[in-house]
């Protein structure tokens, strides 16, 4: 099972920012801002050149409540969504999930 799973399972504690019985948001252990949540489907999906027609509505409804989320975790003033994808972007954890940045100004660029 991919650490990403252990901790939908409830193997591998997380701090946890939304939950429903499709996706799950939890604080990332290291965090790159002063809020920094990672939204992830529970189906396990290796990344997003896993995406098809199958799999894709749990991708809308991620993002239909990533502003739910973020509202909810104090971000104001805007944010940021990346998903890294294979080994060029640093993809580390290879469970699909969505970074939510914010809680400061980022920074100008992205790569
Ligand atoms: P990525 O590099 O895009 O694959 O992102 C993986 C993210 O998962 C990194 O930001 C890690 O800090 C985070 N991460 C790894 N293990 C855990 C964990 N047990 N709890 C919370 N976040 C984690
Ligand atoms: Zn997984």
């Amino acid at each position: 099972m991919c650490i990403f799973c252990k901790i939908i399972a409830g193997e591998i504690p997380s701090k946890k920012a939304y939950e429903d019985n499709d996706m799950l948001a939890f604080y990332d252990i290291n965090p790159q801002a002063p809020v920094h949540i990672l939204v992830i489907p529970k189906e396990h999906i290796p990344s997003v050149d896993a995406i098809d027609s199958q799999n894709s509505a749990i991708v809308a409804k991620i993002f239909e409540t990533i502003p739910e989320i973020a509202k909810a975790a104090g971000i104001t003033n805007g944010y940021r969504v990346i998903s890294n994808c294979g080994d060029d972007a640093c993809q580390t954890v290879k469970h699909l999930h969505f970074h939510i940045l914010g809680g400061k100004p980022l920074s100008e660029t992205m790569a």
